[in-house]
């Protein structure tokens, strides 16, 4: 291992609690992660205890009634909330801690006490909609680090890339209309939620800041690679975002039960590699916030084929840069109305 610049790893034994029997979302996966760091002397990562998001951040993306609902389904002992969404008594300081660490991740890399940080709690978040818990999420914690990162740390510019093989439709409504935020999401199609159409731009003043990639079942490393260089690193180029946070599932594994995409542990690394080159071009730090991933071998290998790009110190180098994948190329011309030139300047 070279020497790491200054990260974080931000984790909490709260997050095991939430616990329901049989489901793929389940505190094994945090064991195995932790597992996987631990061997590997956590890639020089300061663990940090995530603290509990406070009221302000979570209303930052959610209303009050959200808020109290699921508090008070937690409270009376919990329950389905719909068909793969369960409450237990503990869920809610699980729900709070995860939000608290993505939050908490941003104060770090803003305030200048990390270079770079994982958040690695669950239950993950990218489902969430504003006042609708769903697909395993009950807040949407990467929406409220951004939505922080925006209120309290006054950035103008925060960007989101969601490579989770799910639709962040949580994410997506939340910043539909927002300018400030640029979501990008690389999602099977046709899966679950089965929102995300290449055609949902976002609306209003947002309009062209809702960047939907939907890529076929089957698709693997040279797609998803290229996507993540050739289109999110085009806009990142042309926006100049002050942040960039990977909402990082690890579903699009091939080994994963819930999806049938391709990507292997060295495809999730060169798209960490990708996105750090960009965030490092521009001076913004980068962070990433765990979404799903429910094989416990491709989730682990997965995080540790990447981090060392992401905590090492100097810019990792493109050892070969993807080809323009046909799959970039149509979603680059489909961008052209927001964001001219973006194509030519790859092609370029
Ligand atoms: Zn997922």
């Amino acid at each position: 291992m070279g020497e790491t610049r200054r990260s974080i790893w931000l984790r909490h034994d709260a997050v095991l609690a939430h616990d329901v029997p049989g489901h793929p979302e389940r505190p094994a996966r945090i064991r195995a992660l932790e597992a996987e760091m631990s061997a590997a002397d956590w890639f020089g990562c300061t663990r940090v205890e995530a603290p509990a998001a406070s009221r302000e951040a979570l209303l930052g993306v959610h209303p009050e009634t959200h808020v109290t609902a699921i508090e008070e389904l937690c409270a009376s002992g919990g329950g389905a909330i719909d068909a793969d969404t369960f409450a237990v008594p503990a869920t809610w300081e699980a729900a709070l801690r995860a939000a608290g660490g993505a939050v908490a991740l941003v104060d770090a890399l803003l305030g200048g006490d990390a270079d770079f940080g994982v958040s690695a709690l669950r239950p993950p978040g990218h489902h969430a909609e504003t006042d609708r818990a769903m697909g395993f999420c009950f807040f949407n914690n990467v929406a409220a680090a951004a939505r922080h990162a925006r209120s309290a740390h006054g950035l103008e510019r925060v960007m989101i890339v969601d490579w989770d093989v799910h639709h962040g439709n949580g994410t997506n409504d939340i910043f539909h209309a927002d300018a400030g935020v640029l979501f990008m999401s690389i999602h099977e199609w046709p899966l679950y939620p089965g929102t995300g159409p290449a055609s949902d731009v976002g609306s209003g003043e947002g309009e062209g800041f809702t960047v939907n990639v939907p890529v076929p079942g089957g698709t693997g490393d040279l797609a998803y690679t290229s996507l993540v260089e050739h289109v999110a690193g085009a806009l990142a180029a042309a926006w100049e975002p002050q942040l960039v946070l990977i909402s990082a599932g690890f579903d699009a594994h091939r080994d994963d039960p819930l999806a049938s995409c391709r990507v292997s542990e060295a495809g999730f690394a060169a798209m960490a590699a990708s996105l750090r080159r960009a965030a490092d071009r521009l001076g913004a730090p980068l962070g990433l916030v765990l979404e799903g991933g429910y094989d416990l071998g491709a989730l682990a290998h997965s995080m540790a084929a990447l981090m060392p790009a992401l905590v090492d110190v100097g810019t990792p180098r493109a050892a070969a840069p993807p080809e323009l994948h046909p799959l970039a190329v149509r979603a680059l011309e489909r961008l052209e109305p927001y964001w001219p030139g973006l194509g030519a300047s790859v092609r370029a």
